[in-house]
């Protein structure tokens, strides 16, 4: 028999699974605690629960978990924690401490098939989805792995495209979001893409109160496409288009990514493509300088033209700030994630 892995169910369906099993109702919020909040990950640590209960549900179930292989700490306080998965995979997850906030970036994939050319990630090729209880694990990891023990915010931004494993990650948000283990709040979670056109639709529809941020990083098709090439294939009019009917609730703006890569998208005509674009919907937009990473062969442009076409943008009326990423002293910042195929000779 197939055991079931209890951190792929809601809380309705663990409770339906506890009740099958005979347990008394209050079990399933017993286990939902051990399991969601504590993080325990054998049925032998829950120690409110009758040996005879957790022998039984070591016959039919387990409870899938990741566990830490290493971790780093940025000087700007940046931790990196590099998990590995049950059939010995690694991924990368990075928390972000800023004020009171403590933001986790997960990752949805092992590697990424998309290959952007200023990537790490997509530069290791693909190896796997994650599966949902994967995407959730690393937040609760990453949580009891923590000094302060929480996570305030959650950015589906690490090593995957999250739409290109749409129902992992949509079955990963809900769970995360589940009332009844409340992980992370639903408002506080921004889900990043490169720009799947079918797949923002279909977040519109599954979860319209998550953030949503496209990584641009162009302001024309040929540019878009010498450096992503996923726009051959929904060049930047369907995805505008997307964008457009993209039911954002009221006071919500779509945050447009800008990886900054020195002689390649930092000219006048870039920043104007970028600003018709950001005008067919409510948008901000985040300029960040390209963090140097050995192996990628784009340069970071000199703070004085970061600043210009800051300017350029400004003068058109956009909201624009300019993100240093966190972490790049040890490959934690944005595109610098591989898992362990680049550590030794990067970290
Ligand atoms: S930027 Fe995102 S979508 Fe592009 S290769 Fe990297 S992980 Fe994949």
């Amino acid at each position: 028999m197939n055991k079931i892995n209890l951190k792929r169910l809601s809380y309705k369906e663990l409770s339906d699974f506890v009740a099958q099993m005979d347990g008394r109702p209050y079990r399933a919020k017993q286990m939902a605690a051990w399991i969601f909040l504590r993080g325990v990950c054998q049925f032998g640590q829950m120690t409110d629960i009758p040996l005879q209960f957790r022998e039984k549900l070591d016959t039919m179930a387990y409870i899938g978990c990741v566990s830490e292989k290493s971790r780093q700490v940025s000087t700007d306080g940046t931790v990196k924690f590099l998990f590995a998965l049950q059939d010995g995979l690694t991924v990368e997850s990075v928390l972000i401490s800023e004020g009171a906030r403590r933001t986790l970036c997960v990752s949805t994939q092992v590697g990424c098939k998309l290959a952007c050319a200023f990537c790490l990630t997509g530069a290791s090729g693909f190896t796997r989805d994650l599966d949902a209880a994967e995407i959730v694990d690393q937040v609760i990891r990453a949580r009891e792995l923590s000094d302060e023990k929480k996570i305030t915010n959650l950015v589906l931004m690490g090593m995957g495209e999250p739409l290109d494993n749409f129902d992992k990650v949509i079955h990963a948000l809900k769970l995360v979001t589940d009332p009844e283990y409340q992980l992370v709040g639903v408002r506080k979670i921004t889900v990043s893409t490169v720009g799947l056109a079918p797949g923002i639709e279909r977040l519109g529809r599954e979860l319209p109160k998550v953030k949503l941020a496209v990584s641009l990083n162009a302001g024309d098709d040929a540019t878009r496409e010498r450096i992503m090439p996923i726009t051959k294939k929904y060049p930047m009019d369907a995805l505008a288009k997307a964008l457009a009917v993209y039911p954002l609730p009221q006071g919500r703006r779509i945050t447009l990514e800008y990886v900054l890569l020195k002689g390649v998208n930092d000219e006048k005509k870039d920043a104007e493509g970028l600003s018709r674009f950001a005008k067919k919907f409510p948008s901000k937009i985040n300029l960040i300088p390209f963090n140097q990473t050995a192996g990628i062969p784009f340069a970071r442009p000199d703070i004085e033209d970061v600043r210009r076409f800051k300017g350029w943008l400004v003068e058109k009326n956009h909201t624009v700030m300019i993100r240093d990423s966190k972490g790049a002293d040890i490959l934690a910042a944005c595109g610098q994630l591989a898992g362990d195929k680049w550590s030794g000779g990067k970290t």
